[in-house]
């Protein structure tokens, strides 16, 4: 698998699947989730109470729709919340392993990755890259392109001086 880094928004990227960082509840919240429900638009929120009525559990991944996004699906995972004391790192690293799995369920061949668990939830920031960039790399799967879109110019500059 191709790993790949770009600056951006990943409600713009033209993939199969786009990752979402979500949370338990699973039915939106702010940063990411709030970006990918409202470029989305309502059909993903519809989803989510479809397949999720009893939400989604830390460290786990499951998929809706994209509805108006480009991509064809969302891969919603649930990143520990370390400013909550969620702070084992397997949470982390199940999350970006679960969304490769839902992606190879799909047949998604190209998933674009935003940095789990790295903006509200806290988690630091070099260790969020190091974290995603060591299980995409050991993660058996078919998706070829992992595409990790940073948000803004610092992330961009710490994915690219880790990967
Ligand atoms: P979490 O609650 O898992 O920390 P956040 O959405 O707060 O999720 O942040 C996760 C990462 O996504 C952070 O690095 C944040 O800067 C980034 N982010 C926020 N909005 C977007 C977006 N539209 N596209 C890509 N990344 C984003």
């Amino acid at each position: 698998m191709e790993i790949e880094v770009v600056e951006g928004d990943i409600t713009r990227q033209q993939v199969d699947a786009v990752v979402n960082a979500a949370n338990r509840g699973m039915r939106g919240g702010g940063g990411v989730d709030g970006a990918i429900h409202a470029a989305g638009g309502p059909a993903v929120l519809e989803d989510c109470v479809r397949r999720f009525p009893d939400g989604l559990a830390t460290g786990d991944a499951g998929w809706t729709t994209a509805g108006d996004l480009p991509a064809r699906w969302v891969i919603h995972v649930v990143g520990p919340n370390y400013n909550a004391g969620e702070r084992d790192r397997s949470l982390l690293t199940s999350c970006y392993r679960r969304a490769l799995e839902v992606a190879d369920q799909l047949g998604a061949r190209t998933v674009a990755f935003p940095l789990i668990s790295a903006g509200i939830y806290g988690w630091p920031k070099e260790d969020a890259v190091d974290a995603a960039l060591e299980t995409l790399r050991t993660s058996t799967t078919d998706v070829e392109l992992a595409r990790i879109v940073a948000f803004g110019r610092p992330a961009y500059e710490l994915v690219r001086s880790r990967l």
